[in-house]
This record gives structure tokens, sequence and C-alpha cells, in this order.
């Protein structure tokens, strides 16, 4: 039984951070969540929430909150530079069978959502978590200098997680060799492109783009590392040989907004929790954002201890539960995100044409297989 006096501790108001939280108190678990930034401000980026991810939060009753401050995405395109689809994944069929839909939303709308849900008031700010230690319970100490005791800790905070990085072994960030930039511009996109994300692939480079709200368009480009060192303002120069959409992209989004990134993964761990200690989204499991399920199975993380606890498993003992419902699912997709990530970046010409006309005779079954696991919850 988890007290109110001695809450269980979140590291991280990411959106593992915040769903986990606001799935705990649900089921009247008293939760703090710690958040090393001190706002909660929004990142200038967009995410897509995936069938599966919004089936989650339609059941903490968010689902229509989001599709009213996003986009709904029926259909995912793979196209070549020139925008001719190469695939198309029709997402009615699972429209149809979930009843929610894959929405595009600001990633700062997302997460106002979910700390407006949880309630500012567990969120304490500006306690960036720099070591932890158990003795009895855990002591945690952060970079202000003050100190926490908490007998449960959940790490959720991030790909460089600093609750893994000191309390379990296994730790290996693998670099994908590929850089991203993300933005958002103020465009209408023309109407065939507004209820679709197309990813554009072409020769060591590729570019998405999709709508998020009625006037905001947010956009993705990554190209393999030997083009990292590319200034922000020849990004354009990048993407030349690509429709003239992905130009008009590119010169509508103020450069000052733009985030640089390196695509870096975790290498599957076996070990996600121990001793009332349990990590959660990317600090367990982080993936190269290729199949757009990061945040997903973040989300789908809260979901499983949720499952669990209506179960009547206790926290802290739901945690090995999770680590062995959760495990297989998450690695399939660091795995098969890996893969299409190289695919997606094959750099010669021949290899691109193989590639594009392997993509167009492939039958829409081979995508249908790899969805219907995706969006199927745990
Ligand atoms: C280019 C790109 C595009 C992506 N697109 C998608 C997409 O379309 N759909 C999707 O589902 N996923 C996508 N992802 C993945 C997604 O962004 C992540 O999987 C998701 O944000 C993970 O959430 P999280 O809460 O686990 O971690 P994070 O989002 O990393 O949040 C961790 C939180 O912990 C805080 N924190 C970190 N260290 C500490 C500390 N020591 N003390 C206290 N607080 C700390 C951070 O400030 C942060 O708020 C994408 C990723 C990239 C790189």
């Amino acid at each position: 039984m988890i007290e109110a006096s001695n809450p269980v501790s979140i590291i991280g108001a990411g959106i593992g951070g915040l769903t986990t939280a606001l799935t705990l108190k649900q089921h009247g678990v008293p939760v703090r969540v710690f958040e090393g930034a001190p706002v909660l401000k929004p990142v200038g980026a967009g995410i897509i929430l995936a069938n599966n991810a919004m089936q989650v939060f339609r059941q903490l009753g968010l689902a229509e909150k989001i599709a009213e401050a996003g986009n709904k995405i029926s259909q995912l395109k793979i196209t070549d530079a020139q925008l001719s689809s190469l695939s198309v994944a029709d997402l009615a069929v699972y429209e149809r069978k979930y009843g929610v839909s894959n929405t595009a939303i600001h990633r700062g709308e997302l997460q106002r959502i979910l700390a407006s849900a949880l309630g500012y008031e567990h969120i304490e700010l500006a306690k960036r978590l720099i070591k932890i230690e158990k003795s009895g319970p855990f002591h945690l100490t952060f970079e202000d200098g003050s100190t926490a005791s908490s007998a449960v800790v959940l790490g959720a905070d991030g790909i460089k997680s600093v609750v893994r990085k000191q309390l379990f072994s296994e730790n290996t960030i693998r670099n994908a060799g590929q850089v991203c930039w993300r933005g958002i511009c103020p465009l209408s996109l023309p109407e065939q492109y507004q209820g679709e994300l197309n990813e554009a692939w072409g020769q060591g480079r590729r570019f998405g783009f999709v709508k998020i709200n009625e006037k905001q368009v947010y956009w993705y480009a990554l190209a393999n590392a030997t083009y990292a060192h590319t200034e922000v303002d020849r990004l354009g120069d990048l993407f030349r040989e690509f429709h003239d959409l992905v130009a008009t992209i590119i010169a509508a989004t103020p450069r000052e907004q733009l985030i640089t990134s390196e695509i870096t993964d975790l290498k599957p761990m076996q070990k996600w929790q121990h001793e009332n200690v349990c990590l959660i989204g990317d600090a367990a499991h982080a993936t190269t954002p290729n199949l757009g399920q990061g945040a997903c199975q973040a989300v789908e993380d809260a979901y499983v201890l949720g499952k669990l606890l209506t179960a009547g498993t206790a926290l802290p003992d739901a945690f090995a539960d999770y680590e062995r419902l959760r495990k297989k699912k998450a690695h399939a997709i660091v795995k098969s995100s890996w893969n299409i990530g190289k695919l997606a970046h094959l750099d010669s010409r021949v290899g691109v044409w193989l590639r594009n006309t392997l993509l167009k005779s492939l039958p829409a079954a081979a995508n249908k297989q790899q969805m219907d696991m995706i969006f199927e919850l745990n």
C-alpha cells in the first residue's frame, strides 16, 4: 500500500511520466513528478499519436481533447522525393475497429493537456535528479541541492535516464548515423495532404510533413550523418531534389525554432525493474523514430501498469509483470524501426531504385500485419 505521505516518485514530466502519473492517480495511487526543466516549455515540434496511444488516452478520458487540439490522420504514405506514392497505409480500418484515430498534434499542446489533467500541484519543476541511492528507501538528490526520500521510484527521465545509469547495468545508447531537423511552420497544406502523413524518401535523406491544426504544419527531415554539418539556412539546398512543397515548408519555418538531433536508440535491455524501481518510456526502451512509436510505447507502459492495478496487483508488485508483458512488443518495435531507418537512407541510385521498386510491389497485407501488431494494446 502506497501512503499519501510517501507518494510514488516519478522522475521526468515527459509524455511517459505524465501519462503514468495520471494513470496511477486515477487508480488512487499518490504520485509526485520531479521534472528537471524549470518550466514545462512547449517543444517546437509535433508528434503523431498512433491508434494504440489514442486508445489509452480514451480510457484516460483525454482522447476527445487531444483529437480537438490536433488533426486526424487517415493515411500514412511513403513516397519518392517527388511525392509519388510508394506505399500507402489506410488507417480507416483501425478507426472503425477501435473508434479512435491516429492524431498529429503540437507537442506543447499535448503536454499542456496531460499536465492539466494530472494537476500542476503534482509536478515539481527545476528538480533535476543527479543522484539516486537505495538505503532502505531511495534517496534522491537534485541539482538544486534539495533531497527527497521515496519508497517507490519510476524513472521516466528519457533516453539518457539518470535512474537507469545509476541503478541498472545495461546502458548502451546506439547512434543510428542519422541527423534529424524538426520544425513547425504556419502554412495551409493543399487539400489532398490535409488528412495524411507523407514521408518522402530520397537518396540518403527523407522529409516528412503533416498538418497538426488549422494553422500549422509539423515537419521533420532526416539525412545520413555525413550531412550533419549542414547549416539550417542551407537545409533547402539539401532537399532541392524533392518536390517544391518541401522547399515551401522549409522556407516558411522560423530558423530559430528548428530542433536538430542525432538519431539514437537504446540497445534492448532485459531488466527494466528491480526492488521498487521501474523504468518507463524512453528510459526503458527508446527507439529510433521510424515507426513513430516512441511516445506511443511510453503511453502503453502506463496503460499496462494501470491494467495491473485494476486487476488488483498493487505497486510495486506489478513491476515484474509490467516488464514481462511489455518487453516483447517494445523490443520488436525498436528492432523493426532500426531496420526501416537503414532502408530509408540508402545512399546509392541503384539502391534507391531497387528499394522503391520493391516498396511499390509489396502487397498491402505486409504493412497490415505490422500495423495490426502495433495498434493492438498489450
Ligand atoms: C525526431 C523524432 C520524432 C519522433 N516522433 C514521434 C512520433 O511521431 N510519435 C511517437 O510516438 N514518438 C515519436 N518520437 C519519440 C518520442 O519523442 C519519445 O519516445 C518520447 O518523447 C519519450 O517520452 P518519455 O516521457 O519516455 O521521455 P522524454 O520525452 O525524453 O521525457 C523525459 C522527461 O524527463 C525529464 N528529465 C530528464 N532527465 C531528468 C532528470 N535527471 N531529472 C528530472 N527530470 C529529467 C526531461 O526534461 C523530460 O521532460 C520521436 C522522436 C524523435 C527523436
